[in-house]
C-alpha cells in the first residue's frame, strides 16, 4: 500500500519549529490521551532538576562538614576555616547561578544532551496517563491489555450513519474513534455507493474474548490462537479495534470481508483516517496473527500514514519510534496538510517531565510496553 497525496517523511537533527493539530480525533472526551495546549512555564523546575551542573560543585563543601571533629588536625584549623569560607563563598556563587540563571542550554553545556531530554524554548509536562493508556497502546501476546480507567465506551449504533450497519446495540467502541470511523465510511459511501458493510465486533470484555477463544480452539485446535487472541491479549479490549463483515440484508446471508472489490477503497485509504489493517499478510511472523483484512485498528494521525508508507506493522512501528527523541524527532507531513513531530520518552524519564515545545498542541500516548509517544502538531 502506498500513501496517497503529498505525504512524505523526513528525519532531521533539529528542534521544534513545526507541529499540527489532530486529524479527525475529537477533542472532547479524549480521556486516555492528552491533547491540549502546553501550560506556560509549567514544571520549569523539572528542567533544572534534571540538569544541574552546579550541584556537583557544592558536594565537596558538604563532604567536609565533619572536618572539625578530628583532633589530629586542630593545628590546621585556621587554614581550614579560611579554606571553608572560600569554598562557602564559591558555593554561594554557584547557588545563585543555579537558581537565577535562565537555565542551561546546549550552547552553555553540550553535555546536557546526554541527560534527560530538555525542551528548548519549551516546557515539560508530567503525563497524567500511564503507559497503558492512549491511542498507541500495543496489545499482543507479549503485551497484555491493562485496564484503562478512562475508557469511554459508547454504543456505536447510537452514532452510526447510513453508510454502514452495526451488528446490534450492544456493540460498543471507544467514543473518540467514532468520528474518524464515520468520516471514513461516509467517504467510502460517497466514493463507491451503497454497500453491505456490517461492523460485527469492536470492544470486547474478557468474558466475550474468553468465549471466542475457547470456541476457536475447540474448532481449530492450537491453530485457533493465530485467529483469536487469548483473553487479555486482544486489541479488542482497547475499544480501538473493529471487525467488518459483509451482510446481505436481502438474503440474510453474510460473507467474510476481504478488502477486495469496492471494499478495497477502505483498505487503501483507512490510514488517512487514522486506521490501519492491523494484521497484514506479510507480517504474520511478527504479529503472530494471521492475515485479517477485516480487522482495523485506530492509531490516529500521523501514525497510520507513517506505518503504511514505511510498510511497518504496529509492532515494527512502535519499535522504530524508540530511536526518536525530543532533540531528534520524526517529522512527517501528513495528507491532512499538517506537519507532525513524533518522539519517544522512556517511562522512567517521563517521571521527571515530558518536554513539549512552547505554544504547540500535543498528544501523549503510552505504548503499553516501556514509555510514551509524544505527537506534536502545528
Ligand atoms: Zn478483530
Amino acid at each position: 500500500m502506498s500513501v496517497k497525496g503529498a505525504a512524505y517523511m523526513r528525519y532531521r537533527n533539529s528542534k521544534y519549529s513545526t507541529n499540527r493539530k489532530g486529524g479527525f480525533a475529537p477533542q472532547k472526551g479524549r480521556a486516555s490521551t492528552q491533547r491540549r495546549q502546553p501550560i506556560q512555564n509549567q514544571n520549569r523546575q523539572t528542567i533544572r532538576s534534571t540538569n544541574r551542573p552546579a550541584v556537583n560543585q557544592r558536594q565537596p563543601f558538604q563532604g567536609r562538614s565533619g572536618y572539625y571533629g578530628s583532633p589530629a588536625r586542630k593545628r590546621g584549623l585556621g587554614r581550614a576555616i579560611f579554606f571553608l569560607c572560600a569554598i562557602f563563598a564559591l558555593g554561594c556563587v554557584g547557588f545563585k547561578f543555579l537558581f537565577h540563571h535562565d537555565g542551561p542550554t546546549k550552547a552553555d553545556n553540550p553535555s546536557i544532551q546526554a541527560g534527560a531530554p530538555v525542551a528548548q524554548d519549551g516546557n515539560t509536562i508530567i503525563p497524567d496517563i500511564t503507559i497503558h493508556q492512549g491511542d498507541l497502546v500495543l496489545v499482543n501476546r507479549e503485551a497484555p491489555y491493562q485496564e484503562d480507567p478512562n475508557q469511554n465506551l459508547v454504543s456505536l449504533y447510537d452514532y452510526k450513519q447510513d453508510s454502514y450497519n452495526v451488528k446490534d446495540k450492544n456493540l460498543t467502541i471507544e467514543k473518540r474513534i467514532v468520528d474518524p470511523l464515520n468520516q471514513m465510511l461516509q467517504d467510502f459511501h460517497r466514493a463507491k455507493g451503497p454497500s453491505d458493510l456490517l461492523i460485527t465486533s469492536a470492544y470486547r470484555d474478557l468474558i466475550k474474548q474468553n468465549q471466542l477463544y475457547k470456541d476457536e480452539i475447540a474448532a481449530l485446535g492450537s491453530a485457533g490462537a493465530m485467529w483469536v487472541s487469548r483473553p487479555g491479549y486482544s486489541e479488542h479490549h482497547t475499544g480501538l479495534a473493529l471487525d467488518f463483515t459483509i451482510f446481505y440484508v436481502d438474503t440474510g446471508l453474510s460473507d467474510d470481508y476481504d478488502g477486495t472489490g469496492i471494499y478495497s477503497w477502505i483498505n487503501q485509504n483507512c490510514q488517512k483516517y487514522g486506521f490501519v489493517v492491523r494484521y497484514p499478510e506479510d507480517k504474520a511472523n511478527i504479529t503472530n496473527v494471521n492475515h485479517e483484512p477485516w480487522h482495523f485498528r485506530y492509531v490516529g494521525l500521523p501514525h497510520a500514514e507513517i506505518m503504511v508508507e514505511k510498510g511497518y506493522c504496529f509492532e515494527e512501528y512502535i519499535d522504530s519510534l524508540r530511536s526518536f527523541s525530543p532533540e531528534n524527532p520524526l517529522v512527517y507531513s501528513a495528507s491532512d496538510g499538517k506537519t507532525y513531530q513524533v518522539y519517544f520518552i522512556k517511562e522512567d524519564v517521563a517521571k521527571n517531565g515530558i518536554p513539549i515545545p512552547n505554544g504547540k498542541s500535543y498528544a501523549v500516548s503510552g505504548n503499553n510496553v516501556d514509555g510514551y509517544i509524544v505527537t506534536i502538531t502545528e
